[in-house]
């Protein structure tokens, strides 16, 4: 179907100043950033961190190193549903489904693997998981001397876990409860973090 003239909105190219023309206002911007951060690092409010003997503190929401969340019994909380590695836009989560061999779940994951490497450190996976069994943690200095040793196994993220929550440097952000908001429903669902709450 033809666009209506009428519907169109033409948008008039914006008339520059001499000033503007010769980036005048631009590079007194950019010069009051570099006089500001002078200024700062004078006043000893250092912008350089001196890693590794100095740690910066990452912010709660980074998006680091995964772990794989144990549940109270301390087992795997992971149900192997398959729906991180769907939402994993680089494909870079391995996962081998088992009959658990618990009475409380299906499905566990016999194998679990996340290759390091692949990863773009989006959070989809974190966001799919329905019982936040997977998170990212703030850990951001991985390093490896070869290929394979990228590739985190589930013992390895489970080793995660429990370096991080004995460090108390990432707290479990579960919201879903035990083993997400369908195993509730008869209770009603309740949220752990208020904001997740109100949101509904
Ligand atoms: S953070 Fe993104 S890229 Fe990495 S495993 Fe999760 S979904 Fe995939
Ligand atoms: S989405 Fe969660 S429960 Fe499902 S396979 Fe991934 S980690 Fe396991």
């Amino acid at each position: 179907m033809a666009i209506n003239a009428k519907d169109v909105k033409w948008v008039e190219q914006p008339k520059l100043t001499l000033m503007e023309k010769l980036y005048v206002p631009a590079i007194i911007s950019g010069m009051g950033t570099t006089v500001k951060h002078m200024f700062k690092t004078m006043g000893g409010g250092g912008v350089t961190v001196q890693f590794p003997e100095e740690r910066p503190v990452m912010p709660p929401h980074f998006k680091g190193l995964h772990r794989l969340n144990r549940d109270e019994q301390g087992r795997v909380k992971c149900v192997a549903c398959y729906l991180c590695s769907t939402a994993c836009p680089a494909h870079c989560i391995d996962i081998v489904a088992a009959p658990s061999p618990w009475p409380d779940r299906e499905k566990y994951p016999e194998t679990f693997v996340i290759d390091e490497l692949r990863c773009i450190y989006c959070g989809m996976c974190e966001e799919a998981c329905p019982v936040d069994a997977i998170e990212l943690t703030t850990l951001f200095d991985l390093t490896g001397n070869s290929r394979s040793e990228m590739m985190f196994d589930k013992e390895k993220l489970l080793s995660v876990y429990d370096h991080t929550t004995n460090q108390g440097s990432d707290p479990v952000r579960t919201q879903r409860g035990k083993l997400g908001p369908c195993s509730e429903l008869n209770e009603g669902i309740k949220y752990s973090n208020p904001n997740r709450a109100n949101a509904q």
